[in-house]
């Protein structure tokens, strides 16, 4: 059996990424962005001058891509050709383009392989859209951290960054393969009206109650 895998679901800027990181630091479990490895694919695919709305093109870069994914202390890293890729992961034409890219299904079975090696040998705190719909559909620990849109537009401004959230959502919800979606079995935390510690206490409390149940 794996060592736990506590899946962290939701819309972007639902706080999802912030609150997830805390809680791996709380557990002192490894910390997993599956965003970063979308965000990198896509920005590679723009790089090499491929087309992004072409999937047979950008399919046809996935056997050679000189991706890697590792670990740099508790958090996963992204590296291209050795490099650990940084700010270009975040740039308005990646931000732009990484929900066309996510929805090739070659993409996600590629990378959806990657993520689950990481809880091998680890437990992990994997945060993205369908970690606890497909990346573990069987782990205990899965939560849907959601906000109002209204609130995440004001996270996502308070960061500099104005991609919009809105239509990035509704593509990653209206893709058929896994798009973004509650799990039955999730934990929805809406973090509208409370502080990060309060979101972090309460996942935390729910996950050591499960670990100690299932001891
Ligand atoms: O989490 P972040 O906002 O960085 O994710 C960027 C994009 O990557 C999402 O909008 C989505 O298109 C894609 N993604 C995904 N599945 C994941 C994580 C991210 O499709 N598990």
């Amino acid at each position: 059996m794996n060592p736990p895998a506590i899946a962290i679901d939701g819309p972007a800027a639902s706080g999802k990424s912030t609150v997830a990181k805390l809680i791996a630091k709380e557990l002192g479990y490894t910390f997993i962005n599956t965003g970063a490895m979308y965000r990198a694919v896509t920005w590679y695919t723009l790089q090499q001058g491929v087309n992004p709305t072409d999937a047979n093109a950008v399919k046809a870069l996935l056997p050679n891509i000189p991706l890697s994914f590792g670990k740099e202390g508790a958090m996963s890293t992204v590296l291209c050709e050795g490099r650990v890729l940084g700010e270009e992961l975040t740039a308005p034409e990646t931000n732009e383009y990484v929900s066309t890219i996510a929805a090739i299904p070659e993409v996600r079975a590629l990378l959806v392989a990657k993520q689950r090696e990481y809880n091998n040998a680890e437990p992990v705190v994997m945060e993205g859209r369908d970690i606890g719909t497909v990346v573990f559909p069987n782990t205990p620990f899965k939560y849907f951290v959601t906000a109002s849109e209204e609130v995440r537009a004001a996270r996502r401004a308070a960061q500099g960054l104005t991609d919009s959230i809105a239509e990035r959502d509704r593509k990653d919800s209206a893709r058929a393969c896994a798009p973004l979606t509650q799990a039955a079995d999730a934990t929805l935390v809406d973090t509208s009206d409370l502080s990060i510690d309060q979101v972090v206490a309460k996942v935390v409390a729910d996950i050591r109650a499960k670990l100690e149940a299932n001891a």
